[in-house]
C-alpha cells in the first residue's frame, strides 16, 4: 500500500446506492493505493444543495483529494471553483472536483467524457451523420455535448419538455456553428427516427422504477445503432427490442464505467484498467451481460 491515503467523496442527494465508491476503491486496491471513497448524502445530512461552496471549503480543509458532484449540485458548484476544464465550462456542469496540491479546486465533467469514451469503445465506426437524442435533462446535456465532439453532423434533440430541448439545442448550435443542431417535438419521432443513423435514449424510462420504453420500438430500423444510458437494469426493454431487430446497441454501463475511469485518472494520475472496472461494475449491477 502507498503511504498516501486518498480521500474522495460523492456529494449529492440520494447517493447512497451509488456504485461509484465501490468501483473506485476496488480499482485503487489493484494499484496498491489506500483509497477511501465515501458518499455525502445532502438529504440525510440536512445540508442544502446551495451550501456546496461550504462543502468544498470543508472538504479541502479536511484533506479530501477530490469530490464527485452529482444532482442537484453540478451547476451550483461552478462558481466555487478556481479553474474549470474547458469541456466542463462549455457544458456548464461539473461532476468531478480535484483539489490541487496548492488547494485550488479544479472542475471537470467526466459524464460527457465518459459517454464519449464508452461510445467510441462500444460502437466503433458508428455512423453519426444524423443522430436523435431523446431526453435533454442533466445526463442528456452531457450526452449531447459528447455526440457533437464525436463528430455528429446533425443532432435532433427531443424531450417531453419542449422548452428544455429547445434551450439545449440553441445553446449547442451557438457553440457548434458548423453542426446542425435542432430540437423537435416528441410527435415528430415517427418521421425522424427511421431516417436517423442512431438514437441515444437519455430519459429515466426503462429504469426499474419507470419500466417501459420512451418511444415505440416500431420506429427502429435494423441498420440503426441504439444507445441507452439507463443502467439499472443494463438490459432495458429498448435494448432488448433493438437487439431483436438486429441493431447495434450500447448499454448504459459504458457511460457509468467511463465516468468513473476518467474521474479515477484525474484524481490519482493513474490510468485505471477500464476492462476490470467494467467487469466489476457489471457484477455489481448483477444483470445479464451485454449481448452483441
Ligand atoms: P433528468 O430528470 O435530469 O432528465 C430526464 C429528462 O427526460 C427530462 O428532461 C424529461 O422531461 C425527459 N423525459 C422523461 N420522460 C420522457 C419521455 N418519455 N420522452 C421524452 N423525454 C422524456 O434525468 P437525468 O439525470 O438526465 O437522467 C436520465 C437517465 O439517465 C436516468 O435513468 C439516469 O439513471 C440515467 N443516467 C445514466 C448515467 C450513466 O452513467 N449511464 C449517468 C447519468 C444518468
Amino acid at each position: 500500500m502507498s503511504q498516501r491515503p486518498y480521500l474522495v467523496g460523492l456529494v449529492g442527494t440520494g447517493v447512497g446506492p451509488s456504485l461509484t465508491p465501490a468501483l473506485h476503491m476496488a480499482e485503487a486496491r489493484c494499484h496498491g493505493l489506500d483509497y477511501l471513497y465515501r458518499t455525502v448524502d445532502l438529504d440525510e445530512l440536512h445540508i442544502a444543495p446551495t451550501q456546496i461552496g461550504e462543502i468544498l471549503s470543508w472538504a479541502r480543509a479536511l484533506g479530501y483529494d477530490a469530490l464527485n458532484i452529482t444532482h442537484p449540485c453540478k451547476q451550483l458548484v461552478l462558481e466555487h471553483l478556481d479553474e474549470i476544464d474547458p469541456t466542463a465550462a462549455q457544458l456548464g456542469a461539473v461532476n468531478t472536483v480535484v483539489f490541487g496540491p496548492d488547494g485550488r479546486a479544479l472542475g471537470y465533467n467526466t459524464d460527457t467524457t465518459g459517454f464519449a469514451h464508452g461510445f467510441a469503445e462500444g460502437l466503433p465506426d458508428a455512423r453519426m451523420d444524423s443522430v436523435v437524442l431523446v431526453g435533454a435533462g442533466g445526463a442528456g446535456v452531457a450526452v449531447a455535448d459528447a455526440l457533437l465532439r464525436l463528430g455528429c453532423g446533425h443532432l435532433t434533440i427531443i424531450d417531453l419538455d419542449v422548452e428544455r430541448a429547445g434551450h439545449l439545442a440553441r445553446e449547442l448550435a451557438a457553440r457548434h456553428p458548423l453542426t446542425r443542431v435542432e430540437a423537435a417535438a416528441f410527435d415528430k419521432l415517427p418521421v425522424l427516427l427511421p431516417d436517423s443513423d442512431g438514437v441515444v435514449h437519455a430519459t429515466p424510462t426503462g429504469m426499474a422504477a419507470h419500466p417501459g420504453m420512451a418511444f415505440s420500438a416500431d420506429l427502429l430500423r435494423p441498420r440503426m445503432w441504439v444507445a441507452d444510458i439507463v443502467y439499472r437494469p443494463l438490459n432495458t426493454a429498448l435494448l432488448r427490442a433493438a437487439r431483436a431487430l438486429g441493431c447495434r446497441t450500447l448499454d448504459g454501463g459504458h457511460m457509468a464505467v467511463y465516468q468513473a475511469t476518467d474521474a479515477f485518472a484525474l484524481i490519482t494520475g493513474i490510468t485505471p484498467d477500464a476492462e476490470r472496472m467494467s467487469r466489476h461494475f457489471r457484477s455489481l449491477v448483477s444483470d445479464q451481460p451485454e449481448q452483441p
